[in-house]
């Protein structure tokens, strides 16, 4: 038997870092490895390999804050160029390595829903 998995729940689940299939289980150890099973439920959860995907959602939402981010700072503090630069340097990895998380945890509770596993390919 097949069960319904919904995704929207499970992408949630994984966006705060736990267990698509129960909610309670962590579904990283360390920053980004994927645990194998979950220590609530015991659902097999390293069967699920995000690969590129969350790298490339990333990028693509970096991008938007970026050009907007870099936009107001420059309106409203007209920093030099170096400062400037350096601060969007800072901001951009600090809020690059945070949503990489959310991004891969989502990617793979998604993933999950979908029963999406690595086939080896
Ligand atoms: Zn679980």
């Amino acid at each position: 038997m097949v069960e319904e998995r919904d995704e929207r729940t499970a992408a949630t689940r994984g966006l705060i870092g736990r267990c698509p299939h129960c909610g309670k289980g962590r579904l990283f150890k360390g920053y980004l490895t994927i645990v194998q099973e979950c220590e609530s439920c015991g659902e097999s959860l390293g069967l699920y390999r995000a690969a590129d995907g969350p790298a490339f959602f990333t990028m693509t939402i970096m991008l938007l804050l970026l050009i907007p981010m870099i936009g107001f700072s420059w309106v409203l503090y007209r920093p030099d160029p170096v400062t400037l630069l350096a601060s969007v340097g800072l901001a951009t990895t600090a809020l690059t390595l945070i949503i990489l998380r959310l991004v891969k945890g989502a990617f793979v509770g998604y993933l999950w829903a979908k029963d999406e596993q690595d086939r080896g390919a």
